[in-house]
């Protein structure tokens, strides 16, 4: 039960888990001054807590906090939806509508009933919203949840395997869905889904990203109705404690979120997904640093239901559990219909300018793209202008003051930018060294590529789209839908445009740049940048049209993309499966970092170096460090930590169990601060 108690003079919200007699005076206690009738966790949520707490090491208290939604005691109104009247209906019938946007609203209603947020979201703005509510033509009332199951496309043979199969499946089952990009695997979820909603019980879809979800969460309202609540942070608190509202009282059926909303309430759970598995922000980065899919997996067990993880490129550990058959092994290995996978080429850009400008060959592809009138996209890994401010007198170079990194150039607003730290600055025009006027913008970043190739298609549309141009999920809504209706052009962008998404017109893919993501330090480099590769080239001729894929790199001979090239990613994933048994590295080990930041250098490697003793040198446990973070000294603080590594999981936890309460007492652990992490997914 979820209560407010007076804490010094402030007033705190508190969990009150059980009834109980304490060693305190009762004159001493203070009266509880407010408390919310319904639990706020049911019993289910609260043992996925416990869980939670016990795993990842954290205390239980912010497991709950980071479970509940904000605004959990004030959920937003239910919204209301708009019906055709009898006499809008005659008057559409009549063509009696005058205006365009009149016109598409009546039509939109004539199928359904609409939410305000929807009719607003197609472009229909409130004022005519209003006229419309004015003449009569429609009414307001509140929104109902409904199933209502549109049939999708006919499934594949391969496609009604994967169904059939986990739809025989009585109780928990985890399921690896492997399949190439566009092969149809949502349409395998949205089948699943259908039956179980269908059946009275309810079904969890967790998805990586806000940059996702648009185009997926339309599709489930689509073919599903208004029984769909979505959970994401591009929601107002409010909104959010309402769909988690809806999501307990089982008004909705199939809630699909942001990693958060693996722990929404379920009361009568059917079957759970997580898609794009492998993707590194279903990790939580700060504070409770849990997986969402790992959360969900262990949910599912416990509520004994399936669940399917999803992805076209696995992370290694769930590939693994499906080769030693953990996971039960589904695989979706051609698109559907006539669409069928790009081809990849691989360009030596060697020799074409340490820019990493375009080459001629990728030149000449966009130039074909634009011929045609379809579309490209031009994916780097970098937003600004330039990585790097470089003084060509003396050699300066631009860096940040708080962190061991270099200032990008954004040129467009004549700032030097810490892609770290936020740190910003007016851009030099001469060097602060040696007054030199000769600064070079050196390397490439987005808005250099835009550029670029603005000055060489000058009459067509260039979409660059990352966190710069699109600030809010508002803007990025409106360039998809610019960009889907298939107007020819070059799309330019980041990490934001690899996944996900669904361009029809996209038939060449150019990836500038991989190179950097092959040469971190973590011992996963080469598995991201595989990701990353194929997820992108996963972009192009998604719908009847072939695609094609360019990849320019200096490094040609990566064993890494002979790997994809020659063998696909399943095949490559052996060879790093194999390197990670030798290394006993996850998912042939287990992991866990203990980390330490301080203003001071010694502080923090006084703490690690103290954490360590308390650790011992335990049977089966390794510890490596103290070792700097890769990034030393970021936002003014110096990181420092301890790689704990074992073989077996069991000796890893038990040593934690026993050593972090003591380590929370460690004199030095005042003077900085410091955090687990368990199943780390950088190193960082
Ligand atoms: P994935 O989730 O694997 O990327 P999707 O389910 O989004 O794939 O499917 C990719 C495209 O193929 C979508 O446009 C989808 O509508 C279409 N599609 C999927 N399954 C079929 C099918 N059985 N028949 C026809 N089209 C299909
Ligand atoms: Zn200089
Ligand atoms: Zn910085």
């Amino acid at each position: 039960m979820l209560v407010e108690v007076p804490f010094a003079r402030r007033q705190l919200k508190a969990v009150v888990l059980g009834a109980g007699q304490g060693q305190v005076a009762s004159a001493k206690l203070k009266p509880v001054t407010r408390f919310w009738p319904t639990p706020a966790l049911d019993s289910e949520q609260l043992a996925l807590a416990r869980w939670c707490s016990r795993y990842y090491h954290h205390p239980l208290g912010e497991v709950m906090n980071t479970m509940l939604p904000k605004a959990w005691d004030k959920p937003a109104e239910p919204e209301s939806e708009f019906v055709l009247t009898p006499s809008g209906r005659m008057a559409l019938e009549a063509g009696q509508v005058r205006g365009q946007r009149q016109q598409q609203a009546l039509a939109m209603l004539a199928e359904q009933p609409v939410a305000r947020s929807r009719l607003l979201e197609a472009g229909i703005s409130a004022v005519v919203i209003r006229t419309l509510l004015a003449a009569e033509r429609i009414q307001q009332q509140p929104v109902g949840s409904r199933l209502t199951v549109r049939p999708g496309p006919q499934l594949t043979p391969a496609q009604q395997d994967c169904v059939t199969s986990i739809r025989e499946s009585s109780g928990f089952a985890a399921c690896l869905l492997y399949g190439v990009t566009g092969s149809g695997k949502t349409e395998v979820y949205l089948e699943l889904i259908a039956e179980v909603a269908a059946a009275g019980q309810q079904c969890l879809v967790v998805v990586p990203e806000i940059g996702l979800t648009p185009q997926l969460a339309r599709r489930f309202l689509e073919r599903l109705g208004s029984t769909v609540a979505v959970l994401h942070s591009g929601l107002g608190d409010r909104e959010r404690a309402r769909s988690w509202q809806r999501a307990a009282e089982g008004d909705a059926q199939v809630i699909i979120g942001t990693r958060s909303a693996v722990f929404c309430p379920l009361p009568r759970p059917g079957l759970l997904v997580v898609d794009e598995e492998h993707d590194l922000s279903l990790k939580q980065h700060e504070g409770f640093r849990y997986s969402a899919r790992d959360v969900a997996v262990q949910r599912a067990r416990e509520l004994d239901v399936p669940i399917i993880l999803g992805s076209a490129t696995p992370s290694l550990e769930s590939l693994n559990n499906a080769w030693n058959g953990r996971y039960r092994y589904l695989r979706l290995d051609q698109r559907p219909g006539a669409a069928k996978l790009p081809s990849v080429e691989l360009i030596d850009s060697r020799g074409c300018g340490t820019e990493g400008a375009l080459t001629a060959a990728a030149r000449e592809a966009l130039n074909d793209v634009l011929a045609r009138d379809e579309q490209a996209l031009v994916f780097l890994n970098r937003r600004g202008f330039a990585p790097t401010l470089l003084c060509d007198a003396c050699g300066w170079v631009a860096e940040c003051p708080s962190c061991d990194s270099r200032l990008t150039l954004h040129r467009s607003i004549g700032r030097l930018r810490c892609h770290h730290c936020g740190y910003s600055q007016r851009a030099p025009t001469a060097c602060p060294e040696c007054r030199s006027t000769r600064l070079a913008a050196l390397g490439l970043g987005t808005q250099r590529v835009e550029q670029t190739l603005a000055d060489e298609f000058p009459d067509r549309r260039i979409w660059r789209v990352d966190r710069d141009s699109v600030r809010s999920r508002r803007r990025l809504l409106e360039l998809l839908e610019e960009i889907g209706s298939g107007d020819s052009g070059i799309l330019v962008g980041t990490q934001m445009l690899a996944k996900g998404h669904d361009f029809p017109n996209v038939t060449l893919v150019v990836v500038l740049n991989i190179d950097h993501a092959l040469f971190s330090a973590d011992f996963r480099a080469a598995e991201r940048a595989a990701q990353l590769m194929v997820q992108v080239s996963g972009r192009a001729g998604r719908a009847e049209k072939p695609g094609r894929v360019l990849i320019q790199t200096h490094q040609p001979d990566h064993p890494m993309f002979a790997g994809i090239l020659d063998r696909g990613y399943l095949d490559y994933a052996r060879d790093l499966m194999a390197e990670r048994e030798a290394a006993a590295y996850p998912p042939a080990g287990f992991l866990a970092v203990l980390r330490a930041n301080a203003q001071q250098r010694p502080q923090a490697e006084d703490f690690v170096t103290a954490a360590m003793d308390r650790l011992g040198s335990p049977a089966e446990v390794e510890l490596l460090g103290p070792l700097p973070s890769p990034m030393e000294r970021r936002a003014g603080q110096y990181h420092l930590q301890v790689l704990l590594s074992a073989r077996r999981r069991q000796p890893l936890h038990s040593l934690l169990d026993r050593c972090l309460p003591a380590i929370a007492e460690l004199p030095q652990a005042r003077r900085v601060r410091w955090s687990v992490d368990i199943d780390p997914q950088d190193l960082f």
